[in-house]
């Protein structure tokens, strides 16, 4: 979807649009595949340019970097984007800037292309190592079982077997 200023007046246009992940095209990227994902918010024009905000909703699924093991969750971003005439935008980046606003855009000439910030929100959002939990053990160093199905039975001081066959042979 295009967003353009002509759409829009000082009342919040309502969107809901669903995002293809072709036309999103972040699944090489970041290696995970976004499924059923949908923007839902409000477009609007205001004083100085045009400001955009909701939430983007839908699933991830792709491989643990940790575990490898693949999963799949739920994601949920909530954002704001402001996009401001650039002649505004000059004067205020000279003027005191609002905290909250250094996250805006100068208004493009043509239209506003929905997919690119949802795509700029899902990189902002997203971390860039995926793993399946916060507290994802991963895979054993020594033999590669995931740790998460318990332990393998490898300890941090297990002796080099070449080591236990010298020792045998000194016995
Ligand atoms: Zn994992
Ligand atoms: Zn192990």
């Amino acid at each position: 979807m295009q967003i353009e200023e002509s759409m829009l007046g000082p009342e919040p246009l309502d969107i809901r649009e669903e995002i293809s992940p072709e036309a999103l095209g972040l699944d090489e990227d970041t290696g995970l595949k976004f499924l059923g994902l949908a923007f839902e918010g409000t477009a609007v024009k205001f004083d100085r340019g045009i400001r955009i905000e909701g939430t983007i909703a839908g699933k991830a699924n792709g491989p643990c970097a940790r575990c490898l093991e693949p999963f799949e969750r739920e994601i949920s971003i909530k954002f704001r984007s402001d996009f401001i005439d650039a002649e505004h935008f000059v004067s205020r980046a000279e003027s005191e800037v609002g905290l909250d606003e250094l996250d805006a855009d100068v208004l493009p000439e043509g239209p506003i292309e929905l997919v690119e910030i949802v795509r700029e929100q899902i990189h902002l959002a997203e971390p860039e190592r995926e793993i399946c939990r916060p507290d994802c053990q991963g895979l054993c160093s020594r033999c590669g079982a995931n740790l998460n199905n318990g332990d393998c039975g490898c300890t941090d001081d297990a002796i080099d077997p070449r080591w236990e066959a010298l020792k045998k042979l000194k016995k």
